[in-house]
């Protein structure tokens, strides 16, 4: 079985940022599929050719095409023992397929960072990604909205949500993350 830990939160809420932190003090592999996808884009892989216009404009990558690309870097031996899911689940599809028992996954905490969507905004201009104009941004939080905020009630109902103060300085974010980790 690995144990996997659930980033949870809108977009620009620090989630990357903060995975990278606790995967580089415990030893877990952080898994982005936000990161990911923008890799298989720059190299203009069949995926990243399908996943381009969708990322360019905010919109989500149909699930079986995540979830397929995510279950290949599961096999991979550095996530044989603790992973750390950031962006990933997204939808309830998505999450449902964590928990299909061939994949032999048990999810051990969802860590929910709240923060109010002005902050959000803010942050996403100063991050400049390219995927960080004002039309995608707005997209993006729609889509979080719509298809993953639900998810939040969906772990709440199964006791796994840990919330943490997602405004804040990075280290004290971190400090609160640390907190509910161990
Ligand atoms: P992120 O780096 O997590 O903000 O993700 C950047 C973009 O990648 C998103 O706006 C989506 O287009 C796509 N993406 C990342 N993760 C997922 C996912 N789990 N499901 C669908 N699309 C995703």
């Amino acid at each position: 079985m690995t144990e996997v830990i659930i980033f949870l939160g809108p977009p620009g809420a620090g989630k990357g940022t903060q995975a990278e932190k606790v995967s580089n003090k415990y030893d877990l592999a952080h898994i982005s599929t936000g990161v990911m996808l923008r890799h298989h884009v720059k190299n203009e892989t069949e995926l990243g050719l399908k996943a381009r216009n969708l990322l360019d404009n905010g919109l989500l990558v149909p699930d079986d095409l995540v979830t397929e690309m995510l279950l290949e870097r599961l096999n991979e031996n550095d996530a044989a023992s603790v992973v750390l899911l950031d962006g990933y689940p997204r939808t309830l599809t998505q999450a449902e397929s964590l928990e299909r028992p061939e994949n032999n996954l048990l999810i051990k905490k969802v860590i929910f960072f709240d923060i109010d969507q002005d902050e959000l905004i803010t942050r996403m201009l100063e991050r400049g990604r390219s995927d960080d104009t004002e039309d995608s941004i707005q997209v993006r939080l729609e889509a979080y909205k719509e298809d993953t905020e639900p998810l939040l009630h969906y772990y709440e109902k199964k006791g796994l949500v840990k919330r943490v103060n997602g405004s804040g300085s990075v280290d004290s974010i971190f400090k609160s993350i640390e907190n509910v980790l161990t």
